[in-house]
């Protein structure tokens, strides 16, 4: 944790509950006041650490500090965020272990949604066949939006990539039989951009000025019209939580072959 970011300081304690629920050890480091320097040396004293299977660098970094410089600083093999070029180059690929969180509890809700089947077995594989279906993701960052698309095509669906730049975004997303919004731009997505039937997945966490925490889908006007809605909070947040554990996993079991 290298920020002083209430919403990071709650993030990184949810990991850390759930990490020990797991049965794993977790090795905490909070930094204040740092430089760039210091930061590389904590990312590399974890590197060497042969007890040590998977690292995270909490986003996002004070300013100043380019996230990038210090993901490509983690080693491939313990990047249980998946964010380090190498991981993000065998996903182009198709291949990989280690695959970016939040993308993957998106697929694993679609998959719950579209085949019904209970939660009983965590699978990373996604299952769902999205061939002939038209996929709307609203987001094109290298955390969500990018990856999502790609895990989507490797399903077979057809994905229109929409940003903030797109024309007709409302027209578009209305076509489609999934919407995955990850814009971070609270209640963008309203009921008339949403086909009857269709499958919702929210990813947006935004702060409302009372402080409550909504997302990027109007819920109330959209639950009316789709097959199935994640909330906010209680949605894709604690899915991402969930492959965090899974890629840490993944990753002890691939560290000790
Ligand atoms: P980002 O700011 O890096 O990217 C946002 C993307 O949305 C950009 O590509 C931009 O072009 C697009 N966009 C913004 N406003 C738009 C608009 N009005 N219309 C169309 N496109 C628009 O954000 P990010 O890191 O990708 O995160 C997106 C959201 O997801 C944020 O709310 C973030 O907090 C949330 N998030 C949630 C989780 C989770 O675990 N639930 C994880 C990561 C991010």
């Amino acid at each position: 944790l290298a920020n002083d970011n209430p919403a990071s300081r709650a993030y990184v304690s949810t990991k850390s509950k759930v990490a020990k629920e797991c049965g794993f050890i977790t090795f905490d480091s909070t930094l204040r006041n740092f430089s760039k320097e210091e930061l590389v040396k904590e990312i590399e004293k974890y590197n060497r650490d042969p007890k040590v299977d998977g690292i995270l660098l909490q986003l996002p970094l004070p300013q100043g500090f380019a996230a990038n410089e210090f993901i490509d600083r983690i080693n491939a093999e313990k990047d249980v965020d998946g964010l380090h070029p190498y991981n993000q180059g065998l996903l182009m690929r198709g291949e990989g272990l280690l695959r970016p969180c939040t993308p993957l509890g998106v697929m694993r809700l679609i998959d719950l949604a579209l085949m019904k089947e209970e939660v009983s077995e965590l699978s990373r594989i996604s299952r769902a066949n999205l061939a002939g279906k038209v996929v709307a993701v609203i987001g094109r960052s290298i955390l969500v939006g990018k990856p999502v698309a790609q895990l989507l095509l490797e399903q077979g669906a057809t994905v229109l990539q929409l940003h903030s730049k797109s024309p007709r975004i409302e027209a578009l997303c209305s076509g489609a039989d999934i919407v995955v919004a990850a814009a971070g731009s609270p209640g963008l997505v309203k009921a008339s951009w949403v086909k009857d039937g269709a499958v919702v997945i929210d990813v947006g966490i935004n702060r409302t000025d009372k402080g409550k925490l909504t997302g990027d889908v109007a819920y109330e006007e959209v639950s009316k019209k789709c097959s199935a809605i994640t909330p906010v909070p209680g949605g894709v947040g604690p899915m991402t939580v969930a492959m965090l554990m899974s890629n840490t996993l993944l990753a002890y079991k691939n560290n000790a072959m």
